[in-house]
């Protein structure tokens, strides 16, 4: 016997645009990426928001002068 229990959804609303989003969830013990937000985009128009006056989201991704975070630092 089939088992539909395999299908399971996640829903939930996006605090940001107040979309409701219905994510895929097969494993209950791992949220989607950007929960509770629908997107990528949300979740920083969000900080965005928190952080207003201090920070600003740039229009154009223009990150061409990115500074290497793998830099070479013995830890120890
Ligand atoms: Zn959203």
């Amino acid at each position: 016997m089939v088992n539909d229990e395999t299908h399971r959804y996640l829903q939930f609303t996006c605090p940001s645009c107040k979309r409701r989003v219905r994510a895929h969830q097969p494993d209950p013990s791992k949220l989607p990426r950007f929960f509770p937000f629908c997107s990528e985009r949300c979740k920083l128009v969000d900080l965005g928001a928190w952080l207003d006056a201090d920070y600003r989201i740039p229009s154009r991704p223009e990150e061409d002068s990115d500074p290497p975070i793998d830099q070479a630092e013995p830890h120890q």
